[in-house]
């Protein structure tokens, strides 16, 4: 197989180890003679998966017995409707910062009152809104960590007086934080942390029950915790995929992933900010390290430059429909070499 540098936004790149230890289990699963997708979910060797792919979340993270994690179906899409259904009484707050907040905040709109309290609409999403106070009367206030279309992440995360909800699914696991500021953290694994077909959930239990509408019970998170993430079949394979990712992190640890982000992402804003024939979307101060955007001054050479690309063997640098212009995604098992080559070919165009 020749070497592809992969920038896709999601499904996205995964480490090499990984993607062997999936073939591996495709063929023979744990020493069963089964394959991994003909096993049964309640298999003791699956389940010893799954419960290793949950306390994994939790260790990295470093949290405690008060939060739990789950790994559910239906996308962070699905988490748009679960989080308000789950957690929405009155009224919530709600940061509106691309294409994807503005989608939790029309699914959460059905169930309550919804009060934006920061927008980037007005600039095309370019930068991260922080001037707003979060009062203690709401619900819970939600927030992209992350915004991948447009390429802004948020640096700091704001004093909340009351549950912070968080869509971490394009940058979940790329950097060290205090996770224990966070009550629900959701992101789907597509990006980051595995492949498609599971999402991840990890909640502070304290913050549940506590709304009085039904709640079907396959949508009710206490469903999930109370049967570890079996009330029905699993994305079985999305989940080992999954724990064979947290692995990979694990030993490298956080704080080393975070740096070696850092030096990719200093690496092509550089190369931007340091050639005339290009230019940032985003503001400086909100730049994000997952999701680089950027276009060429000159936009009739977009077609050439892609051409450039391809022949370097760079993948997946085109720009979000809705944006345009080129986005470099460069999750945690995207190389420095891979940036490197792209920075090469930008310097040569
Ligand atoms: C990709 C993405 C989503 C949507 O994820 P699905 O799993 O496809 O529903 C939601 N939020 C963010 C920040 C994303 O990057």
């Amino acid at each position: 197989m020749s070497k592809i540098h992969n920038f896709s936004a999601g499904p996205a790149i995964l480490p090499q180890e990984v993607i062997q230890n999936c073939s591996d289990a495709i063929l023979n699963f744990a020493g069963t003679n089964l394959s991994l997708i003909e096993v049964s979910h309640r298999s003791k060797e699956f389940v010893a998966v799954m419960d290793e792919a949950r306390s994994l979340v939790k260790k990295i993270m470093k949290l405690g017995d008060d939060y739990e994690v789950m790994y559910l179906q239906g996308g962070a899409s699905m988490q748009f409707v679960m989080t308000a259904m789950n957690l929405l009484e009155t009224k919530a707050a709600y940061t509106k910062t691309g294409t994807w907040a503005k989608n939790a905040i029309k699914e959460a709109q059905a169930f309550g009152k919804v009060d934006v309290l920061g927008s980037s609409e007005d600039k095309n999403f370019s930068y991260i809104p922080k001037d707003f106070v979060i009062s203690e009367d709401y619900d819970y206030f939600h927030c992209t960590s992350n915004n991948t279309i447009s390429g802004t992440q948020m640096q700091t995360f704001p004093v909340c007086p009351t549950s912070l909800v968080c869509d971490m699914s394009s940058d979940i696991f790329s950097r060290d934080l205090d996770f224990s500021q966070f009550d629900l953290i959701y992101a789907g694994a597509q990006k980051n942390m595995g492949p498609a077909g599971t999402t991840l959930v990890v909640v502070k239990k304290s913050i549940l029950g506590k709304v009085s509408r039904h709640i079907p019970t396959i949508l009710t998170y206490q469903t999930h915790i109370d049967k570890e993430s079996m009330f029905n079949t699993p994305s079985v394979f999305a989940v080992y995929g999954c724990l064979q990712t947290l692995k990979w992190i694990d030993k490298q640890g956080l704080s080393n992933i975070e740096k070696i982000n850092t030096d990719k992402a200093n690496l092509l804003y550089n190369a931007i900010d340091g050639n005339d024939s290009f230019e940032g979307t985003t503001a400086t101060e909100d730049r994000s390290k997952m999701n680089v955007t950027f276009v060429l001054k000159d936009d009739t050479k977009n077609a050439a430059f892609l051409d450039a690309c391809a022949e370097a063997k760079i993948n997946g640098i085109k720009g979000h429909r809705s944006v345009g212009g080129f986005r470099a995604s460069m999750y945690n098992a995207l190389g420095l070499e891979s940036v490197q080559a792209l920075v090469d070919v930008m310097n040569k165009f």
